[in-house]
Formats: structure tokens, C-alpha cells, sequence
């Protein structure tokens, strides 16, 4: 089982060595390879996702991910800027899947910023569509020089764009999540103003023709935003595109407790897979050894049970984080009064220890 290790910036490279770390105890025959992404590419490499990182990764059966970006190369040219390597390793890989899984560990309904009885047992999955929409549109606009000039015009746009079959095959992961789990799925778009929404709308309807089921609803993305913070446990299963998927699941994040303990999987139509933290690079704690390793960790147990078919490793990998959240041990993203401050390597030498 051959895994591409690519840590990346900021916390990325400190997360993502807790991780390696528990993943080196399971006893597995995993061969793990580390290469440069992002930031760190672009130092050595003058790209961010360069073609040696990019062939790793594709003969690769799971990537594990750490984090891209820093404040510093903001004003890079911005096929040059590190998150460009996430999109490309998205879009040569075709992973258009990605499942966000926000889970309330009981330990932890004091460190989330709603009432507990709102998040307790808290337990949604969103589902992002990651290859198309905005992100993925024709982006125009001004360039931003690296001596910080703004040549140019002065009006921006991105175009916003879906297709019948990319909306097609996400309805068909969400339906067939939901059949695993409550089998409810929240559809969430904008179709009241956007064209592209009214499509998603329209084929999201049909395929649930195909899921007798599973109950479907559809909501504006504004109003699931508020129903996000106001009754979460509400929803099941939610499925939306990319730029709505990226917001509603920060802000999920943070039912949680914290974007430290929100692992993700983004998978293509043969289950290889791009397993990474919500989370980004987090310049402002990095090279501190504060940051949360435990949504890495989570990652890594997700890659064993979606790409590489060990959901026992991984269930052991989640009942250790469950066990070292009971100890009281926290890093400061989740501390409460009367826990354990550990940081980082703390925490990844607690997991470990809770393996055995
Ligand atoms: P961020 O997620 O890096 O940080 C947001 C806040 O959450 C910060 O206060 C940070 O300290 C905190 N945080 C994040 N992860 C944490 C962890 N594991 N433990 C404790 N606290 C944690 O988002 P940002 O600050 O908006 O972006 C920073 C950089 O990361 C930017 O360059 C951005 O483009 C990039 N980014 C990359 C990815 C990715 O690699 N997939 C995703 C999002 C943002």
C-alpha cells in the first residue's frame, strides 16, 4: 500500500509527522514517500506542484496531505501560489468527491462555541463537490505583480459553472452515503438567483428518483448557514457545490469545537484518494508545536478505511483519539478549564501510546 506523503507549509509539516507517526505503529506494510508541495515546492522548485510531486501522488494508492499556503506569497502570480498545487492535485487526480465529516466528540461539547445541548451528539456529513463551480471557472481580472503594482484593469470576474454529469455522480455519492447513515440529504444552492443552482436543483430532484430511500430536502445556502448554527443536528448528509461546500463546512467546523479536529477525504470514481486536515497552514501558530494534530490523524484513519480497505486500523486509530480526548489531554485549540494542555507531539505520543 503505497502512500505519498506531502506535508506542505506552516503546521503542515508538524501535523502531518504525528500522523506518519501513528500510521508507522498499526503494523501495516505501508510504504510511505515524502515529497515538496506548495510553499516548500516552490522555495526548492520555483512551482508549487511540481511534475515529480504530481507522478508521486498519481501512482500513489492515497495521498496524506498536510497544509498549503502563507501570507508571504500573496502576491505571487496565482498559478504560482501555493494553494494552486490542492486545485491541480484536485483536478489531475479527478477527485470530486470530498466528504467532510463533522463529528461532536462528547469530551468536547465545551470547547464548541454553540450551547452543548445544541451539538452533543452532534454527527453530519458534508459532501463538497471539489472539481467544478467557481474555482474551476475562467478567472479574469488583475494580476498582482511581485512588487505589489496593480497593472491593468480595474474589474474582476470568475465564471460560475456545473454540468449535468458532475452534478449527476456527487448526487449519487450523497444518496449513497445517506443509505449508510440516516438517510436524509439536504441539497443546498442558490437556485432563487443563480442558473447554476437552478440545474443543481433540478438534477440533484432526479437522482433522488433513484433513492426512494432516502429523504430529500433543498435549501438556500443562506438559510442552511443559519440553520447550521441554530439546530444542526438537524441535518444528515448535506451535498453542495464547491465554493458553498468550502464555507458550510468551515463553519461546521466550528461546532465541533475547533478546524483542528475536522479531518477530510476527497476521492475520485476508483476510491484513490487526497486525505488532508479542513484546516490550512496556519501561519500564526506554525513552528510554535500548539497546532492540532488530531485532524490529521482522523485523515489518516479515513485513507485506511476509504483507499486502503483497513477499516479495522482505522476504527483503532479513532477509538486512541477518543481515549486520549477521555485522559483530558488537549492541545490549546480545544482547552478548557480542568483538561491537560499538551501540544502538538504530545498529543501524536498520546495516540500512540493509547494504540498499544
Ligand atoms: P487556517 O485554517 O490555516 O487557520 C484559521 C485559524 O484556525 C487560525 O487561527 C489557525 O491558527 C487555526 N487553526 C487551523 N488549524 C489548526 C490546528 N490544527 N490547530 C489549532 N489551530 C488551528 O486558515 P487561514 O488562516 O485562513 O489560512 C492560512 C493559509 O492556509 C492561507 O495561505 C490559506 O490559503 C491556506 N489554506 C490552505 C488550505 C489547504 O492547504 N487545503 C486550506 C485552507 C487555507
Amino acid at each position: 500500500m503505497k502512500i505519498a506523503v506531502l506535508p506542505g507549509d506552516g503546521i503542515g509539516t508538524e501535523i502531518v509527522a504525528e500522523a506518519v507517526k501513528v500510521l508507522n505503529v498499526l503494523g501495516l506494510p505501508l510504504e510511505m514517500e515524502t515529497a515538496l508541495v506548495g510553499g516548500a515546492a516552490f522555495e526548492a522548485h520555483g512551482h508549487p506542484l511540481p511534475d515529480a510531486t504530481l507522478q508521486l501522488a498519481m501512482q500513489s494508492d492515497a495521498v496524506l496531505f498536510g497544509a498549503v499556503g502563507d501570507w508571504k506569497y500573496d502576491k505571487l502570480d496565482r498559478p504560482l501560489r501555493p494553494e494552486q498545487a490542492i486545485l491541480g492535485l484536485r483536478k489531475h487526480m479527478g477527485l470530486f468527491a470530498n466528504f467532510r465529516p463533522a463529528i461532536c466528540y462528547a469530551q468536547l461539547t465545551d470547547a464548541s462555541s454553540l450551547k452543548p445541548e445544541l451539538v452533543a451528539g452532534l454527527d453530519i456529513l458534508i459532501i463538497r463537490e471539489l472539481t467544478g463551480d467557481i474555482y474551476f471557472g475562467q478567472p479574469r481580472g488583475r494580476r498582482i505583480a511581485t512588487d505589489g503594482h496593480f497593472p491593468g484593469s480595474e474589474e474582476a470576474f470568475d465564471t460560475m459553472r456545473y454540468s449535468r454529469p458532475e452534478i449527476e455522480r456527487i448526487a449519487h455519492v450523497a444518496f449513497q452515503a445517506a443509505q449508510k447513515r440516516g438517510k436524509r440529504v439536504t441539497s443546498v444552492d442558490k437556485a432563487n438567483v443563480l442558473e447554476t443552482f437552478q440545474l443543481w436543483k433540478d438534477v440533484v430532484t432526479e437522482v433522488g428518483l433513484q433513492y426512494p430511500d432516502v429523504a430529500l430536502d433543498h435549501m438556500y445556502v443562506d438559510n442552511a448557514t443559519m440553520q447550521l448554527v441554530k439546530a444542526p443536528k438537524k441535518f444528515d448528509v448535506v451535498v453542495t457545490g464547491n465554493m458553498f461546500g468550502d464555507i458550510l463546512s468551515d463553519a461546521a467546523a466550528m461546532l465541533t469545537g475547533s478546524i483542528g479536529m475536522l479531518p477530510s477525504a476527497s476521492l475520485n470514481a476508483k476510491n484513490q484518494g487526497l486525505y488532508e486536515p479542513s484546516h490550512g497552514s496556519a501561519p500564526d501558530i506554525a513552528g510554535k508545536g500548539v497546532a492540532n494534530p488530531l485532524a490529521t490523524i482522523l485523515s489518516a484513519a479515513m485513507m485506511l478505511r476509504f483507499s486502503l480497505n483497513q477499516p479495522e486500523a482505522a476504527a483503532r486509530i479513532e477509538a486512541a483519539v477518543d481515549n486520549v480526548l477521555s485522559q483530558g489531554l488537549r492541545t490549546p485549540d480545544i482547552y478548557s478549564e480542568g483538561t491537560t494542555k499538551v501540544g502538538t507531539r504530545e498529543m501524536g505520543d498520546a495516540v500512540v501510546k493509547a494504540l498499544a
